[in-house]
């Protein structure tokens, strides 16, 4: 006889082993739960499977969809082993009004505290950079607890960790207000302890990430590195809730095994899901993301300026989100159109340094190519290389630099007018002589580090 049938010899029926979860959930104030598991009616007992009677369909899957696991977990305490549950539908079976607890809703409708509302899938642009992240994320919280228990993402800062936590965390809320999405970052995490153990508060800590958390998502959870008493307390929350099957969604800026100071066991929780990475996006993404942006705050985005922010900033979409935003708002309030020499100086300050290009450095960088001494393109001497050389340089310093005629002039020990020259001269070549095209494609790439 198995172990379920055999505490039932002592206990009679399924309808005391029922009376039993029933009174545990009422001493866990699982009153909203109570008010849908409670139409339920004990049937019999099936091997190691309580069978419970449903009055239709829609309750059968919508018990077997958000209650299955807490009532399992229920029956396991109850019984004091792994138990099954089994829901029969019933026709005509009335809810039973005895069993109706008062439906104090215990959400009370509000989004969780802490989860932003900004970051979901719909606005979330997926691409070849994140694709593998974000299907696990999806997957997750369209079956969390089912679905890779951990989901562990990592990756570069600003590359998205955040959002894809919080967009979990919104969609299973969405579909379910009932779900208590717990979402903090680890720092958060530790504060809380350490707060709960100065006020010998630790009851109200525990039954707040293991009784009262159906969905725990932990934000950068590197910081719980060389933190020993957090770990452990944080493995055992760990634990408790893996156990329950409740979904546990983690991000940090790098794999279990890098993360400084912590611990083996809690490594090899982290390993027991699926890890998944996020990468740097690429130029096209980067493009995706800054239109996708663009159309949300009603800019008109032309590609030729899409492309330029996107050259400008590569690593990090937060900056790339950044930029936008400015862009935005000055154009707004200026209503200049949104060219990319207005980007350029809108963005003056937020483009890399290396975009800032001065005319020693361009110097350099042509003496450097045309192999003559840098000295020489200040210097009248005219002779046709460095003649070259010393246009070339100056049509750049122009092009790259926006310093004004006189500014540059002075840089080269020369007066404007000859600048001026040179850049008309240069110009010209440009357009006409493919070998002077392709010399100034190859040192303004040198120079701006495309
Ligand atoms: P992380 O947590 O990895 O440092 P965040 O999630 O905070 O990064 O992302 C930074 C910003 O970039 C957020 O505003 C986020 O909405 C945005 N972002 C990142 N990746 C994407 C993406 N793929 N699609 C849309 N927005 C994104
Ligand atoms: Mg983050």
């Amino acid at each position: 006889m198995n172990a379920l049938a055999h505490s039932l010899v002592s206990t009679p029926s399924a309808e005391n082993l029922w009376e039993r979860m029933l009174d545990c959930l009422r001493q866990d104030k699982r009153d909203y739960a109570l008010s849908w598991i409670g139409r339920m009616q004990p049937l019999e007992v099936r091997e190691d499977t309580l069978v419970l009677a449903v009055p239709d369909r829609f309750y059968r899957d919508w018990m077997d969809n958000h209650y299955r696991k807490l009532m399992e977990a229920t029956l396991a305490r109850v019984t004091e082993q792994p138990s099954r549950l089994a829901f029969e539908v019933v026709a005509g079976m009335a809810p039973v009004p005895t069993l109706q607890p008062a439906p104090a809703v215990k959400s009370d409708g509000r989004r969780p505290p802490r989860l932003n509302a900004r970051f979901t899938f719909q606005n979330f642009v997926v691409a070849d950079s994140n694709q593998l992240a974000a299907a696990a994320a999806q997957a997750v919280a369209d079956s969390p607890g089912r679905a890779y228990n951990p989901l562990y993402v990592y990756g570069g800062t600003g590359l998205g960790k955040t959002h894809l936590l919080h967009a979990i965390g919104n969609k299973i809320w969405e579909r379910d207000p009932t779900q208590r999405v717990v979402y903090l970052s680890s720092e958060q995490f530790t504060n809380e302890y350490i707060e709960s153990v100065r006020e010998q508060r630790m009851p109200e800590f525990r039954r707040k990430f293991r009784d009262d958390c159906d969905v725990l998502l932990i934000d950068d959870v590197q910081f719980l590195g060389r933190k020993e008493e957090t770990q452990r307390e944080f493995f055992h929350t760990f634990n408790t809730l893996h156990e329950l099957g409740k979904a546990i969604i983690l991000t940090s800026d790098m794999v279990p095994a890098e993360v400084p100071g912590l611990e083996e066991r809690l490594r090899s929780r982290f390993n027991m899901g699926l890890i998944t990475d996020i990468q740097e996006p690429s130029f096209e993404t980067r493009v995706a993301i800054l239109q996708k942006k663009a159309q949300h705050e009603g800019l008109d985005l032309p590609d030729e300026v899409a492309h330029f922010i996107a050259r400008a900033i590569q690593k990090n979409v937060r900056e790339l989100e950044g930029a936008l935003v400015k862009v935005s708002a000055i154009h707004s309030l200026s209503r200049h159109p949104v060219t990319v020499e207005f980007v350029s100086h809108v963005l003056k300050d937020v483009l890399p340094t290396r975009q800032v290009v001065d005319v020693e450095s361009i110097q350099r960088e042509v003496a450097r190519y045309y192999k003559v001494p840098v000295e020489s393109l200040k210097e009248d001497r005219r002779h046709k290389a460095l003649a070259h050389a010393r246009q070339v340089a100056m049509y750049l310093s122009r092009k790259l630099t926006k310093g004004s005629f006189p500014e540059i002039a002075a840089r080269f020990s020369k007066d404007h007018s000859t600048v001026i020259s040179a850049v008309r001269k240069v110009e010209k070549l440009r357009e006409t002589d493919a070998g002077v095209k392709r010399e100034l494609d190859e040192l303004e790439a040198k120079l701006t580090g495309e």
